[in-house]
């Protein structure tokens, strides 16, 4: 089974927290359109026998395209590549984009799954974020998606600054009430380059410390494991029958074909990346190249990432499957490392599962580099 992801790169505004691929400026959006249509058969030979279960439209924000774009591309896919009965295909969306009739026509499109970016309800937040929508949007667009969409995830950020507990709590309280069945759920980060990394660095907004995110994480994981929800991965909870099945092909080595000026593919031995610039993208796949850079991973570098995803996600790390595809040594190696994180009651072993404990579980990255094999090849 594999994935095809594609990246729309283009946003209404920039949210001052985001390093993400796009661009503001929308007059060639239908010109990438036809590159991005064109690259997906250019691609089709690195799927031989792979089926597509999933197809993603990922940004930017692939909510500024018209219904008649999206299917336009989906149908691409279609003619290319070999896709399995009732794939699960998500658009990206964002509340400002989301009026009644447009979720309407979505919902008559091959897109069965919804991906909101809320990211808080709290206009005071969202102004600090440079959102394009309000706080009323965010709730709006929630009530109509909810007559057409059944599976439907938000994205909310918790560790701003100025975010109280209890705020935190409201936004997720306020999620739950929606009965949304999967929500994504990250910690601000100070992104070089951004605008928020210019208003810390003038000392206009104070970073939250490492302790206030893990508070507010703790708060997350107690609130939604208590309404329901599974923390299938550090930052996305679902409800059963609802774990995002594209994210976790990422998350489980899955291969997946990323079109799109930015994106990324993975075949199994490869990890490449397109360019990240939308003109040069376009050049190219017009001139029929592919603008794609990309390295073999070696064999420390699949166990590493192994180990990252592995404990991140409640699959965990399998001690058999250490062995079997990377051998002994690298067994050996990784149990000797988590011994202190076991002690710790940050890790711990269900039969062959190296997992995190509730405790272990927001420094599941630190961890992971603790465990990563750095000189044996
Ligand atoms: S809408 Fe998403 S991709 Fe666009 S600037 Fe905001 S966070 Fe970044």
């Amino acid at each position: 089974m594999a994935g095809i992801y594609i990246h729309i790169p283009f946003c209404k505004q920039a949210c001052h927290y985001c390093d993400f691929h796009f661009s503001t400026q929308m007059g060639k959006k239908e010109t990438m359109i036809n590159a991005l249509s064109k690259e997906i058969p250019l691609r089709k030979s690195e799927f031989k026998d792979e089926i597509v279960e999933t197809i993603y439209f990922g940004g930017g924000t692939p909510s500024v395209l018209e219904v008649s774009e999206i299917e336009k591309l989906v149908t691409a896919v279609y003619d290319n590549y070999r896709v399995i009965d009732k794939p699960e295909i998500t658009l990206e969306a964002n509340p400002d984009d989301l009026s009644e009739d447009k979720i309407a026509s979505l919902s008559e499109s091959p897109i069965n799954r919804l991906s909101i970016g809320v990211q808080s309800f709290f206009e005071e937040d969202l102004k600090l974020m440079n959102r394009a929508h309000n706080a009323n949007e965010a709730e709006q667009c929630i009530q109509q998606a909810k007559k057409h969409f059944q599976n439907i995830s938000i994205d909310l950020i918790y560790g701003m600054p100025n975010m109280t507990n209890e705020r935190w709590k409201q936004n997720i309280d306020k999620a739950i009430s929606f009965q949304i069945s999967h929500i994504s759920s990250y910690a601000l980060t100070v992104e070089p380059k951004t605008a928020l990394a210019n208003f810390v660095k003038k000392g206009l907004v104070k970073p939250v410390e490492d302790e206030v995110a893990q508070e507010h994480f703790h708060i997350l994981n107690n609130t939604l494991t208590e309404a329901g929800y599974s923390c299938y991965e550090i930052s996305n909870f679902g409800k059963p029958g609802y774990f995002s099945k594209n994210n976790s092909a990422y998350w489980q080595q899955k291969k997946y074909i990323g079109i799109g000026p930015s994106a990324h593919s993975f075949d199994g031995i490869r990890r490449g990346w397109n360019i990240n610039n939308n003109p040069k993208y376009i050049k190219a796949i017009t001139n029929g190249e592919l603008p794609m850079e990309e390295e073999v991973l070696s064999k420390t570098d699949k166990y590493n990432e192994y180990i990252m995803t592995g404990l991140r996600t409640i699959w965990g790390v399998s001690l058999l499957k250490v062995v079997e595809e990377f051998g002994n040594k690298y067994k050996e190696y990784l149990l000797q490392q988590a011994e202190k994180h076991l002690e710790r009651h940050l890790l711990y072993l269900d039969d062959d599962t190296l997992l995190t404990t509730k405790k272990g579980k927001f420094l599941a990255d630190g961890i992971a580099s603790d465990l990563f094999m750095l000189n044996l090849k």
